[in-house]
């Protein structure tokens, strides 16, 4: 069975490792949060780098395969950002073009991994139920707040930078705040993310304002905002479903204090 529900874009620089000269510093967990989502997402590079070297470094790594597909510079908008319609529409255009190439091809077209994993993707996850490009599947996790613009900004987790640090543990709980949201089968990941980010708040840079039910914005660490800040947890657990709505709740009450 197909166990994959949504979509995952992942930055490099300073999201999954960190290059200075020659240096290569994975970020502590990068090889283990790929190998554990792998089985539930399907999971797309997207950098502002040049081919030539994000792959060089993915090899090194040794996480290349696992990704469906790689944007680059390249694939960048004219503004310089990430736009996630270019990975729902480049999804969308392969499987058109694979679908009709298997019916003229019939039993003599080979299938490759790549054909098959795309050929896997539920239409579902793709395109909402008016058939109009689906953003309740895709998740794009970058250090740069600039990638989460307008209608995308309710999709990303703007993670820390990454260095050097070697006790740095963003991944490792997202990770968990993502493996939480797979067992709870969520069907709207812009939901879940405006719900739930505070609880991984000291991982992030900020959670944009968004039209669903927090309309509070956090910054983690910074004390003049603190009055606002809802403290994360300590730990991001796999939670029973229970252990989620109330402390949602005790955001809104929170908002309502402060007004
Ligand atoms: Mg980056």
């Amino acid at each position: 069975m197909n166990k994959k529900k949504y979509i995952l874009v992942l930055d490099l620089d300073e999201t999954l490792f960190h290059t200075s000269g020659n240096n290569l510093y994975i970020r502590p967990g990068a090889v283990d949060f790929i190998k554990s989502l792998y089985p539930y997402f399907y999971l797309i590079v997207f950098t502002a780098a040049t081919k030539n070297y994000a792959d060089e470094m993915l090899d090194k790594i040794g996480i290349s395969n696992y990704f469906l597909k790689k944007f680059y510079r390249q694939h960048l908008t004219k503004s310089g950002y990430k736009d996630l319609k270019t990975v729902l529409r480049f999804l969308i255009q392969e499987k058109v073009k694979y679908h009709n190439k298997l019916i003229k091809g019939g039993s003599n077209f080979k299938k490759s991994n790549y054909i098959n994993e795309l050929m896997n993707i539920n239409n579902n996850i793709l395109f909402d139920k008016d058939n109009n490009i689906n953003f309740n599947n895709i998740i794009i996790i970058d250090n740069l707040v600039e990638n989460f613009k307008d209608s995308q900004s309710a999709n990303g987790i703007n993670i820390i930078d990454f260095t050097i640090d070697k006790k740095d543990n963003c991944l490792k709980m997202i990770k968990e705040f993502l493996l939480q949201m797979v067992f709870l089968k969520t069907k709207n990941v812009r939901e879940y993310l405006c719900n739930n980010l505070y609880f991984i708040s000291k991982y992030i840079k900020y959670i944009p304002t968004s039209n669903f039910t927090l309309p509070i914005k956090i910054i983690a660490g910074n004390k003049k905002n603190s009055k606002r800040t809802v403290k994360p947890k300590s730990n991001v657990k796999p939670a029973a479903k229970s252990d989620v709505k109330p402390a949602a709740k005790s955001v809104v009450k929170l908002k309502k204090k402060n007004n």
